[in-house]
């Protein structure tokens, strides 16, 4: 074609790429079309859109009559834009439209429409949402998918007819077939077994790969009977323990395959998708245990436990949000010249609305496990040097020192000893009058660690303890190395130290230890006299217990002692 006679417009409007048309607005006659428009659709011109281009009903389209009320146009100084996207029916493709109103060649109104093809585009978009949600090793539905089917499934439950089921399969010793054979076996293997179990299921089971040679299945099954059910499940199981053991041979290598899976039914929507896979996680944990190659039930009391253990962290962090929790103080007393309080340990106590006094010894580990012990012991500490900068008016509290119990799980965050600094300034504390203490197995379980920290706690001033002495591990070696000041005996060599002679030979042990390193020793759980007047016998200078003093509140503390032998 001679380059004189082309209409530049006409090369600009083939040439885009995209489909461009123009539709007469009242009759919806197709008044122009592009080379691309007929290249996809063939001859258009003078046909009535809607019949040329089918589309699914349900969406939008621009080309039917009703489409003007259905979008939301934006004012351009050119006319009305209509932005839309849908995907046509006729070639398949998907199209992002514009759409814009304007006067036609005889000055009739009409509508051009540019259609720009989005169909590489929405094909990337579901590769990644396949991703996102597809195991690429095995193609099964991975975590996220999983959760959300599960999810599903619970909030569907008829619990009148239905249960489901969940089921926590992991492979038993895989980590020795990957560690010997290599990723690439190990691999295979994980194929292999997404495959057998995948054989062994009916066709609305949801299987899923975790992670690792983790998979799930969730299955519903329409039996009221628990009974019945259980016995189906534990076939399922079975069946799925018996196609793992078949021979199995990947490049060469013969395997037996076993695995451990924990099963948990429910029937409607009180647990949580996540609550469910730890109880079928833990489960599958106890199968483990029993030797793998196995399967286990969920135990509803280990369901009860982990209830009141979900039901109780959430109750303690609310407490320490809102200042439920309080310092009693439990005195220690010195023998040396005359009886006197030279400290008080301070015992954290929680007063819960529904459950009352809850003790430190089930609460603490809780704390410690929830992390919730890092604010809790942060608490503790502010509460303690409060205190401790109140009794320095006080001619005889004064001289009172306090011993703060650390866990370990405070003493290894990263800022304990910038708190420690920065609560010592903010209360502007004697810092010899705050004494830690630390459990012995804090102490050797990170002993560089530790060590450092525990020699800039001393830096600052302050003494340390070593707490249920004698509990923790044998060696004395570690003792050496750290600057402490004293040794707290536990209370179960106290409790029966005045029958038992082991117990006797232990204390007096500890005892000699203290004063051969020069450290400190002081008793506690002393709860009678005949133990007092032994522990005095035996040396012991320092004491606490049910003798002296319960643990009070501070305004009930007596500042004076006076023993009666
Ligand atoms: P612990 O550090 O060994 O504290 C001594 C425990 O023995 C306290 O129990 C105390 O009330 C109790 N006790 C004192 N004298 C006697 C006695 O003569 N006989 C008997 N049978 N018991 C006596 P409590 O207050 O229930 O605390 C239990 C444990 O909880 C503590 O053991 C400590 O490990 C932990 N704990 C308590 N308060 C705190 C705290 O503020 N922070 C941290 N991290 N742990 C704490
Ligand atoms: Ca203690
Ligand atoms: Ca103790």
């Amino acid at each position: 074609m001679d380059i004189t006679t082309v209409d530049p417009m006409e090369v600009i409007v083939n040439d885009t790429g995209a489909l461009v048309y123009v539709i007469d607005l009242k009759t919806h006659e197709i008044l122009y079309a592009n080379k691309r428009c007929k290249e996809e659709f063939g001859e258009v011109t003078g046909k009535i859109c809607y019949k040329v281009f089918q589309h699914e009903q349900s969406k939008p389209c621009p080309f039917c009559p009703q489409y003007q009320n259905n979008k939301n146009p934006m004012t351009h100084p050119l006319g009305t834009i209509f932005e839309w996207e849908n995907q046509n029916t006729l070639n398949q493709r998907y199209y992002t439209f514009v759409d814009r109103i304007i006067k036609w060649k005889n000055g009739q109104k009409a509508k051009v429409q540019i259609g720009i093809d989005i169909t590489n585009q929405k094909k990337l978009e579901a590769e990644i949402s396949h991703l996102r949600d597809y195991d690429s090793l095995t193609k099964l539905p991975n975590r996220l998918l999983f959760k959300e089917l599960l999810h599903n499934m619970i909030q569907k439950l008829d619990s009148n007819f239905s249960h489901g089921a969940l089921f926590f399969i992991d492979l038993d010793n895989f980590k020795i077939i990957n560690d010997t054979k290599g990723h690439n076996v190990g691999d295979l293997v994980l194929i292999e077994v997404a495959k057998r179990i995948q054989n062994s299921l009916k066709d609305i089971e949801i299987f899923a790969r975790l992670g690792g040679d983790e998979f799930v299945i969730a299955l519903q099954r329409n039996q009221s009977d628990k009974n019945i059910l259980l016995h189906d499940l534990s076939l399922k199981a079975n069946k799925i323990l018996e196609l793992l053991q078949l021979p199995c041979t990947i490049k060469n290598f013969n395997f037996t395959l076993t695995a451990s899976i924990g099963i948990v039914t429910f029937e409607n929507a009180i647990h949580s998708v996540d609550e469910l896979m730890k109880f079928a996680d833990s489960t599958m944990y106890t199968a483990k245990e029993n030797g793998g190659n196995n399967y286990c039930f969920f135990d509803p009391k280990l369901q009860r436990i982990i209830e009141t253990k979900a039901l109780l962290t959430e109750r303690l962090r609310q407490a320490i949000a809102s200042d439920k929790m309080y310092l009693h103080y439990q005195p220690q007393i010195c023998l040396e010249d005359t009886e006197r309080i030279i400290g008080v340990e301070a015992l954290i106590r929680w007063h819960d609305a529904d459950n009352g006094i809850v003790s430190p010894g089930s609460f603490i580990p809780i704390a410690e496990e929830s992390g919730l012990i890092v604010p809790l012991g942060e608490y503790i500490l502010r509460e303690a040097m409060k205190q401790l900068k109140l009794w320095e008016k006080d001619t005889i509290k004064k001289e009172w020192r306090i011993s703060i119990n650390v866990s370990y799980k405070q003493f290894e965050t990263d800022n304990f000893i910038e708190l420690l600094e920065s609560l010592i300034y903010t209360f502007q504390i004697d810092p010899s009058l705050l004494r830690l203490e630390l459990t012995e197995s804090l102490l050797i379980k990170n002993t560089d660690a530790a060590l450092n920290k525990i020699k800039i706690i001393k830096k600052l001033g302050l003494t340390l303890s070593i707490d249920d002495f004698g509990t923790g591990y044998s060696s004395l070696s570690y003792l050496k190395q750290l600057p402490i000041d004293e040794l707290k005996i536990d209370q179960s060599f106290i409790r029966d130290l005045v029958t038992d002679p082991n117990d006797y030979i232990i204390v007096e042990t500890i005892l000699s230890i203290g004063q051969k390193f020069n450290f400190e020793v002081i008793a506690e759980g002393v709860e009678t006299q005949k133990q007092y007047e032994l522990l005095s016998s035996m040396g012991c200078k320092n004491f606490q217990g049910y003798y002296f003093s319960k643990p009070m509140e501070e305004s009930k503390l007596t500042t004076h002692f006076k023993l009666i032998h």
